[in-house]
């Protein structure tokens, strides 16, 4: 366990001290920092979640356009916001934060709530978007807890404990919570994550320009590349994957996924994972029967995608089918449609699907016109 016994008080006034006059001089002019409005704050919040800053900007300002308040966003169809979402991924983010409008505007009169059990009760508000969101909004005294957070507190302090086990972050949220300034949490909570943000960053942390080097410990003892300790990583699982392009006069078969899961409520081309020794062409048909119910034939071989996700790979084969026979239904996913060119653009896909949509595009595929058969 880290020790979080009561820190000397000229070592927490000085890491208090420093952080925040650092970070008053070095932050960076980001769009959610020129807000106090809660709305984009806690947007913001959702949108950084496990995703780069340079990445969430464009995203996060076309949102607001679509979007410019709770209201507009409780009251939009999901599919248009996951289509705003698209491409940033963590859909379950896209999901939740649009039940989480939809309760605000409905149970809290549009105000994002100021209160921490309540904040916490609706969806995808975890104890760090909570306290994010009552911090920065509401400049009350909650720590934060992220990723930054812990990899500069694990070396501030040089805590030699795994930081994956839930006792050892509960520690580091008592002890984040002990070093936070009491009426300056918003601007202090941003210094830590901004600090491992741009200076104690996981692989080259830049420590002559630390403005906390004289009193962190990890420098003193020689330990820096240690920390954070985590466990070994894990070999990332492959999976391979058999597509349908499935054309029916002059529209393709694509289907919804369940709402829970891995990617729920995008559109893909209905597929399947390979199983064994499997042929591509046998997983591909029976990708199309489990998903939609509906006969097809294989008539060429199309594209190949890879895509990492966050704890596995997959490779996609895709194969320009032609519908054979059987009414299409939702089998094994939420909802079937056969679609038009212009509709397949419209709605949200997955990057692995939205890259194969591109394959499709580039070989002038999107508009094919032969005529199935129902
Ligand atoms: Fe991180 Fe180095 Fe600063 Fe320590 S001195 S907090 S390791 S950047």
């Amino acid at each position: 366990m880290p020790d979080t016994s009561p820190l000397p008080s000229s070592t927490r006034n000085a890491i208090r001290r420093r952080l925040l006059s650092w970070y008053y001089a070095s932050h960076r002019d980001l769009p959610w920092r020129k807000t106090s409005d809660p709305y984009r704050i806690l947007l913001s919040e959702f949108m950084l979640q496990q995703t780069q800053v340079a990445t969430v900007i464009p995203y996060y300002e076309r949102f607001l356009k679509r979007f410019p308040t709770v209201h507009h966003l409780a009251k939009a169809p999901q599919d248009d916001v996951l289509k705003a979402w698209e491409g940033l991924g963590y859909y379950s983010r896209a999901r939740n934060l649009h039940r989480a409008a939809a309760a605000i505007a409905t149970d809290h009169g549009g105000s994002v709530p100021d209160t921490y059990d309540v904040l916490a009760a609706l969806p995808g508000f975890g104890p760090y978007t909570t306290a994010a969101v009552l911090s920065i909004a509401y400049d009350q005294d909650h720590a934060v807890v992220d990723g930054n957070v812990i990899r500069v507190l694990s070396r501030l302090f040089d805590l030699n404990q795994d930081v994956t086990l839930p006792a050892t972050r509960v520690s580091l949220q008592t002890l984040a919570q002990r070093l936070l300034p009491p009426g300056q949490a918003g601007s202090y909570n941003q210094a830590v994550m901004e600090l491992g943000a741009l200076v104690c960053t996981p692989r080259t942390p830049q420590c002559t320009d630390c403005p906390v080097a004289t009193v962190c410990k990890a420098r003193r003892r020689g330990t820096v590349g240690q920390r954070p300790v985590k466990p070994p990583r894990t070999i990332t699982p492959h999976y391979t994957y058999a597509v349908g392009i499935v054309y029916k006069k002059g529209r393709l078969l694509i289907a919804k996924r369940p709402q829970k899961g891995l990617l729920g409520g995008l559109w893909e081309f209905p597929a399947a994972r390979r199983n064994g020794n499997e042929s591509l062409k046998a997983c591909c048909l029976r990708g199309i029967e489990e998903t939609a119910g509906v006969s097809a034939s294989i008539k060429q071989r199309g594209s190949t995608v890879r895509h990492a996700y966050s704890h596995f790979r997959v490779t996609m084969h895709a194969f320009h089918c032609m519908h054979e026979s059987g009414r299409a239904r939702a089998a094994a996913c939420e909802e079937v449609r056969w679609a038009t060119p212009a509709e397949i653009d419209a709605l949200a896909f997955s990057r692995a699907n939205r890259k194969l949509i591109d394959s499709l595009k580039q070989a002038d595929l999107l508009g094919f016109s032969a005529t199935g058969s129902e």
